[in-house]
């Protein structure tokens, strides 16, 4: 039998729900339990993947290829399990299910309803992942804030949920903003009432208020929200920002969520925590920086690569630096020049992107790095531009591109597959999801991972040409990866310089707080020895 923590969130978006969801998962499990996540978004797309970046944030991939938000990213990092796509479901998933039923006869002439059919869908997929993942403990997020509209449906599904369970089976996080209101110097919780009271309309008492504020909320504050909101002052649990998202876990614990989950959960082995406990000594040491730049697209914006941003922490936990990443514009890049905007970085990555903006500004700097022998590593995207970049400077083939950028180019070293051409429909029909990847021994990549095979992630259209591999084997960039069943080049490497590796794959997807991604870490590895000098000096 399992057990559901169900978190729901009111008054503003953005108060950091998925990491708190993914924090209650870590504890969870470090009370010896098996725990799994969901999370609903109350939007119509069927998935993330037909989502703008610019307007959701990243799209994280799972394993199973599942395009999804980018709260998955924040669970598996936290609780280091590999999720599946019964993990994250969305109403429009919901919808398309119950109305492909409709149309196949499945409810026997009944009038399909929003009570009890689109709910009882919703009851369905949380059994569902109950039984798929024999989970002791699933941690459920509903996506956006209560009172949205697009949510009600989901709110009523688990309203009727505990209704349908033992009532020691189900408990309601409420999480809430309280702001604090500088001319008055006071915490508001006036919000939080609100809040609550509309999540009591729809029928849900919540068990436990996290409320979330720059600050720690007073003890005052604490009883008059347990007065208003009908909880007990102890089940009201403050959480202030704090300097590093893996410092909640701990923070929460021990302000006072830890006699909860015990109540909650029952008998369990000793909690242990000492793998956070290590992520806090290291977050409290002091650690010699490194200047990363991240060159792409949406700068400023970010969500955009959370995975990559928070890849590269966990690269500067296990090397002992702390990283400070410089966002940098590839189109301003273009104007202002490499030398004057990355001469005082020890290292470039090039995230993943789609379409052509800025792509010349990131072959630019693709060059420098190359150029100035500064450690590189190009991730999907940032793999192509550096194969354009060493087919154009390099290899003299002055015009060539993928043909994502310049469907004529007269050396298409980027390309799409046959099977990728001519495909109309959008929604899921990337290459998606973990392929195996043979490493070539002796190679940067096989020294980091310290394997021949590897799974790693995808999310792409667009692949090396095969017919160009050769000549820039011989130029010394070599396919240091591949994916054997179809001969795809999965990453490549120059062989003359410290370090420059991209991978076709996604390895930021991979990597967690305590096991980071063999190629963030030998990266990141790479920057700290070309700043030991300037430390030095
Ligand atoms: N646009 C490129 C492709 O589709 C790269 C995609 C990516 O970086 N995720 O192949």
């Amino acid at each position: 039998m399992s057990k559901f923590i169900f978190i729901t969130g009111g008054v503003v978006s953005g108060l950091g729900k998925g990491i708190l969801t993914a924090s209650i998962g870590a504890l969870v499990k470090a009370r010896g339990l098996s725990a799994t996540m969901l999370k609903f978004d109350p939007y119509l797309n069927v998935d993330a993947g037909t989502m703008s970046p610019y307007q959701h944030g990243e799209v994280f991939v799972l394993n199973d290829g599942a395009e999804t938000d980018l709260d998955l990213g924040h669970y598996e990092r936290f609780i280091d399990e590999d999720l599946t796509r019964l993990s994250n479901v969305t109403s429009g998933k919901i919808y398309s299910s119950v109305i492909t039923r409709e149309r196949r006869g499945d409810y026997l002439g009944a009038t399909v309803q929003m009570i009890p059919h689109v709910t009882d869908e919703i009851k369905q997929t949380i059994r569902l992942l109950a039984h798929e993942s024999t989970a002791e403990v699933l941690v459920i997020e509903i996506g956006g804030t209560v009172g949205d509209i697009e949510g009600l449906p989901f709110l009523e599904a688990i309203r009727q949920f505990r209704r349908d369970s033992q009532p020691q089976e189900v408990l309601y996080i409420h999480t809430t903003l309280v702001p604090f209101l500088d001319p008055s110097g006071e915490q508001k919780t006036k919000p939080t009432q609100h809040s609550v009271r509309e999540l009591r309309s729809i029928g849900i008492q919540p068990d436990v208020i996290v409320c979330r504020s720059n600050l720690p909320i007073s003890g005052k504050m604490r009883n008059k929200v347990a007065l208003f909101c009908d909880v007990q002052p102890n089940e009201v649990i403050s959480l202030p920002d704090l300097e590093s998202i893996y410092r909640v876990p701990i923070f929460l614990e021990r302000e006072g969520l830890a006699p909860i989950l015990d109540r909650f959960i029952g008998k369990h082995r000793k909690t242990d925590l000492s793998k956070w406990e290590r992520l806090d000594r290291i977050l409290e040491s002091v650690r010699p920086t490194v200047q990363i730049g991240l060159v792409g697209k949406y700068v400023g914006m970010r969500d955009t690569y959370i995975s990559v941003t928070e890849a590269i922490k966990h690269a500067g936990f296990e090397v002992g630096v702390e990283p400070q990443v410089k966002w940098i514009d590839a189109e301003k890049l273009e104007k202002a020049g490499t030398e004057k905007t990355l001469n005082t970085l020890d290292g470039i990555i090039v995230p993943g992107g789609f379409d052509n903006r800025g792509v010349e500004g990131k072959i630019l700097a693709i060059r420098y790095a190359r150029e100035q022998q500064m450690p590189f590593l190009g991730l999907c995207l940032g793999m192509q531009c550096a194969v354009i970049e060493f087919a154009r400077n390099v290899c003299g083939l002055q015009r060539a591109n993928s043909t994502e950028f310049d469907a004529k180019t007269p050396d298409p070293v980027i390309y799409l597959l046959p099977n990728q051409r001519g495909r109309k429909e959008k929604g899921g029909t990337m290459r998606l999801g973990a392929f195996p990847c043979r490493l070539k021994i002796g190679s940067k990549a096989h020294q980091a991972y310290g394997l021949d095979v590897v799974q790693e992630r995808h999310r792409h259209r667009f692949e090396l040409n095969n017919r160009y591999r050769m000549m820039f084997e011989e130029a010394g960039l070599i396919v240091s990866g591949n994916y054997e069943e179809k001969n795809l080049a999965e990453v490549m490497e120059i062989t003359d310089h410290p370090w420059f590796v991209g991978s076709q794959f996604h390895p930021e997807l991979t990597s967690r707080p305590g096991k980071a991604n063999p190629l963030f870490r030998q990266f990141v590895d790479a920057c700290s020895r070309r700043a030991e000098a300037k430390w030095k000096s």
